[in-house]
């Protein structure tokens, strides 16, 4: 070992005589290579931002491979000097450049190498691990070694000096905790994990990958925007509305007709709003009409227009939706209630583009995109003779289905809680919600008016509630429909009566049909024992089987719930709860 250390205090006086310091051009010299004087802390705060932005795994790459480009350059000075002197001289030139450049104090522990054979064992203690010292402090005790510039340097300089692959590894780490570092390095071949440590020296396109993450986080913002970007009116998220929309989504981009199908009240002029307002058309017009409410011999010039003196009374000429519409979409409601001399003129815009006004035989082409809806089958009427089966196939090409509001039950809280905001800013109202009473009764309701039903009761209940109160059952529902929802398993005063006979049974059915949860069930059975009891919690507790604190607990989770929940759902006793007493 003495000659080792005699032979690197040689190599290092003669490579201390090879540094020059430049003041006047500002360079620094070793050799041939020009150098850097920076400071360790900058260096260190950089290893760790590329630690913190990139992970453990890619930064460790990239300091590798950092490190194995100082080794090669060092390793060409020590080349030139293995001319003059041996192999093992010669090799202690890397050992004593690390020292000297500042990284880590190198003492050779065991060295034997031949570079006519490619023979190579290398043994080295380190101190004052620059690398270690740095991620010790800025990280704690880490469990694997971390110097892995040094490791990199290393492992190119011996490379490059000896002319095959030589890998080193630390056995012992200051990183991990020991009192030095420790490195041990022979041919790649020799060790047997060789390719846990050389995937280091691959260089990975991490600019691609940032890239490509980026992208996907676009794609992905883009999607979610693109979800929450329901037209304004059209609330839902239950799997019926929700399947009606995506069909919608899809046609909108194209030219084809599509006809709504769906109960009166569903909403189907806001589904068709919403197809327009999705396609290219968006900022051309929107006109709709009700081919049910014009009388029939009014429709044709309605929808064609008409010419000056067409008729006794038609004392100018006028233009119909179908030249309103033009370049935009026409949305005809009820199709099924127009009159046969009428379909012919639709059938022939649809196919030709073209319409004639009311005596005119003059041509006009308009460029309108149908948008049609009926309540029922149409089917029926091509039967009876009322429909034109050619126009019926035309209008068929894409059908969207818009379920009714009693299969969109997950939607009838949000719809409430719009209608409710809508309808307090019209009437210039501050309320503060809806009664847990209120809430279930819109819940259990049947609504066979559907969604413009729904909306003309959270009006009424606007309108009737007091100011700064909460809507109740009463304000909402009419005494007949009071006596519908009862059906539904709401009693008189708005409970259900779970110990009358045959009220269990549609208790359950409420339950198995989705119309309650077992949670809305709790609330109800809570609510009835602290209204018996009063408020005395401890009193309703003993009716319910329960402790006072486990009531006390119930009550406390139910309207946590309720406090981040919807207006409806988990109708939690808000100001009907006593809270605990
Ligand atoms: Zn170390």
């Amino acid at each position: 070992m003495s000659k080792l250390h005699s032979i690197a205090r040689a190599a290092s006086d003669d490579l201390r005589a090879r540094v020059h310091f430049c003041p006047e051009t500002g360079q620094i010299w070793l050799h041939e290579h020009r150098m850097l004087l920076v400071h360790a802390e900058a260096q260190a705060l950089l290893r760790k931002e590329l630690i913190d932005s990139l992970g453990m795994d890619r930064a460790r790459g990239l300091l590798t491979r950092m490190g194995y480009a100082s080794g090669l350059r060092d390793a060409e000075l020590a080349r030139t000097r293995a001319q003059n002197c041996s192999d093992l001289e010669a090799f202690m030139t890397g050992p004593q450049l690390h020292t000297l450049e500042g990284i880590v104090h190198v003492t050779p522990v065991k060295l034997d190498l031949d570079r006519a054979s490619g023979r190579f064992y290398g043994e080295f203690l380190w101190e004052n691990s620059w690398e270690g010292q740095w991620h010790r402090h800025h990280y704690g005790i880490h469990t694997e070694p971390v110097c892995w510039t040094q490791i990199g340097y290393a492992c190119g300089y011996t490379s490059a000096f000896m002319g095959r692959p030589i890998l080193y590894k630390e056995t012992e780490c200051v990183g991990m905790g020991n009192n030095n570092c420790r490195i041990v390095g022979k041919p790649i071949e020799e060790w047997d994990d060789a390719a846990e440590h050389t995937r280091f020296f691959r260089p990975e396109a991490i600019a691609d990958q940032l890239i490509e993450l980026q992208t996907q986080v676009g794609q992905l913002r883009g999607a979610i925007a693109g979800k929450e970007k329901l037209p304004a009116d059209l609330v839902g998220t239950s799997p019926g509305f929700t399947a009606a929309y995506d069909l919608l989504k899809h046609a909108a981009a194209s030219q084809i007709t599509v006809l709504l199908i769906g109960e009166t009240g569903v909403g189907k002029e806001l589904f068709a709003r919403a197809l327009h307002a999705l396609s290219p058309r968006r900022d051309r017009a929107f006109v709709a009409v009700n081919c049910g409410a014009i009388p029939n011999e009014l429709v044709e010039s309605e929808l064609f227009g008409v010419e000056k003196g067409a008729y006794t009374g038609a004392l100018v000429a006028r233009a119909g939706r179908f030249e309103r519409a033009d370049g935009g979409s026409l949305f005809l409601d009820e199709i099924g209630e127009l009159p046969l001399p009428a379909q012919s003129k639709l059938l022939r815009a649809l196919q030709e583009g073209e319409i004639e006004r009311l005596g005119d035989n003059k041509t006009r082409k308009v460029n309108v995109r149908i948008i049609a809806a009926i309540n029922d089958d149409l089917r029926q009427r091509v039967k009876e003779g009322r429909f034109r089966s050619d126009l019926y196939y035309r209008l068929n090409a894409y059908q969207v289905n818009i379920p009714p509001l009693r299969e969109r039950k997950e939607d009838i809280s949000l719809l409430a809680k719009r209608f409710l905001e809508k309808y307090c800013a019209v009437h210039a109202k501050k309320l503060r919600g809806f009664t847990d009473k209120a809430k279930r009764a819109l819940l259990t309701y049947s609504w066979p008016g559907n969604i413009r039903e729904l909306q003309n009761t959270v009006e009424r209940g606007v309108i009737l509630a007091p100011s700064g109160t909460r809507i109740e059952v009463e304000h909402l529902f009419s005494a007949l429909a009071e006596a519908q929802a009862r059906e539904f398993g709401l009693d008189v005063d708005g409970s259900l009566g779970v110990h009358q006979g045959g009220s269990t049974a549609a208790l359950c059915e409420a339950i198995f049909n989705g119309v309650m949860t077992l949670d809305q069930l709790e609330v109800m059975l809570i609510e009835t024992a602290v209204d018996k009891a009063r408020g005395n919690l401890s009193a309703a507790a003993r009716m319910l089987g329960l402790t006072r604190p486990q009531l006390a607990y119930r009550l406390k989770r139910l309207h946590e719930a309720d406090a981040s929940g919807s207006v409806l759902e988990g109708a939690a006793p808000a100001d009907a709860s006593p809270g605990p007493r």
